[in-house]
């Protein structure tokens, strides 16, 4: 049995409300970047951690306790997620500190492949800046712009 751990981008969960359907449905289709295990093994999902969020310039040496979280538990694997490995510009700090730090883990880059990966980007950049529909936040009820359903 391979026993997985996966590692997440904060901001993706905590912005954008992501729930890993991807991620889950190539795991337990052993689709994506789970195909490549052995047919005849079957895989155990340990656990998932995120990075811990942004700022991260000053930081990235922060990561290993975090995949320690999972590696206590006997991860043989940790995939980092699909969004993480197109979006994080920290990705190989991650992965070097990580191989560092657990050189028997094995490292998969991803999770899920990308039907578009330029348009799942383009994607992300608007669910961040929110520009096309504009939410309403505090100041709209301060102001008394609010606007009600
Ligand atoms: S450090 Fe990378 S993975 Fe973590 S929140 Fe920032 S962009 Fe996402």
């Amino acid at each position: 049995m391979a026993k997985i751990g996966i590692l997440g981008c904060e901001a993706v969960n905590t912005e954008m409300n992501c729930v890993m359907i991807g991620c889950f449905g190539n795991l337990r289709g052993r689709e994506g970047k789970f195909k490549d295990y052995p047919a005849e093994e079957p895989l155990d999902l340990v656990g998932i951690i995120h990075c811990g969020g942004c700022p991260t310039a000053v930081g990235t040496g922060r990561i290993w306790q975090k995949v320690q979280a999972l590696v206590d538990y006997g991860i043989d694997a940790l995939h980092l997620t699909s969004c993480l490995v197109q979006l994080c510009p920290f990705k190989d700090q991650f992965i070097a500190t990580i191989r560092e730090e657990y050189p028997d883990l094995k490292v998969v880059e991803g999770t899920h492949f990308f039907n578009n990966e330029e348009e799942f980007k383009t994607g992300v950049k608007e669910l961040l800046s929110q520009r096309a529909v504009t939410p309403q936040r505090m100041n709209d009820l301060v102001f008394k712009r609010i606007k009600f359903t």
